[in-house]
């Protein structure tokens, strides 16, 4: 068993209630023995979600190949659909955890597996065991987001201390879409409404207008990969941010499944981190 292999934990959970955040936003609660492991990571980081094909009630964990750095090819009658979504919170004594999934409509699996998913389903869950750091320290935040950033910049703002200043930019939907995030620091929130994000988003074009941290900062930005593109080029290469003040991440690409995009998504982040 390599190394790595033995930091995963691998859990086969159920669901055990559903409820819908808002409109375009679905909590999944998921409960298992493994929540019990769970509990050793950081509210925020993110996971892999594994949804078994149709008709299929348990999952099977592909096995990776840590010689050849590649996952091991599964028969497809049983091989589930993976897909990246974030460790949104945990409850110890109910052994629930639960995932926020954006209802992005049903082409895609995992969006069409939340709309649909009743008690008693089964969803595979992978992560890494231990703690991480989710955000870098500073006494001035930018945090930016779409609808799928929203469940890690959830996680910030709770952690934050009070002493922490900052803004926090928003996209979701529509107005009914916006959430009551919960922190102690001084937060500036806006929210832009954009019910067609696949067509592209006004987040860069706000970020470049607004007067942004200009000491000990640090920014958090998580959407579209244009979007996040954008808004790293004018960060680093316009404004000078350090690489150290920044994480910039695509957590999806329009008009390309998350399996198909994740090449381009790392080596965008790869490019200008250089
Ligand atoms: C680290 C990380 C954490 C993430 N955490 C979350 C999370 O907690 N909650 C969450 O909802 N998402 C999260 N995402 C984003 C999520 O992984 C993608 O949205 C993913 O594409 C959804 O899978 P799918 O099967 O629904 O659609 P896919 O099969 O991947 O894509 C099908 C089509 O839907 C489009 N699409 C995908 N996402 C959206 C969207 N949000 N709005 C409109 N169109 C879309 C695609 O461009 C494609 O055309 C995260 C991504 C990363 C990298």
């Amino acid at each position: 068993m390599g190394k790595d292999e033995m930091k995963v934990i691998q859990a086969i959970l159920t669901v055990s209630r559903k409820e819908y955040v808002t409109p375009h936003y679905i909590r999944v609660y998921l409960q298992g023995d493994a929540v019990q492991q769970i509990a050793d990571t950081t509210v925020g980081v993110n996971n892999k979600i594994l949804i078994p094909p149709n008709g299929v009630d348990t999952v099977y964990f592909p096995e990776f190949d840590y010689e050849r750095g590649l996952w091991k090819p599964m028969d497809e009658a049983i091989r589930p659909t993976i897909r990246t979504y974030t460790h949104r919170g945990l409850n110890l004594d109910r052994n629930e955890i639960w995932i926020d999934f954006v209802a992005h409509g049903d082409e895609g699996p995992a969006s069409a597996w939340a709309i649909t998913a009743k008690t008693g389903d089964t969803l595979g869950v992978l992560m890494k065991h231990g703690k991480t750091e989710l955000y870098g320290v500073a006494a001035n935040y930018l945090l930016v987001g779409d609808a799928t950033a929203i469940p890690v910049l959830g996680a910030i703002l709770e952690d934050l201390p009070a002493s922490a200043k900052g803004i926090c930019m928003i996209e979701v939907h529509g107005s009914e879409d916006i959430q009551q995030l919960d922190t102690k620091a001084d937060i500036d929130f806006i929210w832009l409404h954009n019910d067609m994000p696949q067509k592209g988003s006004l987040l860069a074009d706000l970020v470049k207008v607004r007067s942004l941290p200009q000491q000990d900062k640090f920014a958090y930005v998580a959407a579209e990969f244009s979007t996040v593109k954008e808004i790293r080029n004018y960060l680093r290469k316009d404004l000078g941010w350090e690489r150290k003040e920044l994480y910039a991440y695509s957590y999806w690409k329009a008009g390309v499944s998350e399996d198909k995009s994740a090449t381009d998504r790392h080596s965008e982040s790869e490019e200008i981190q250089a």
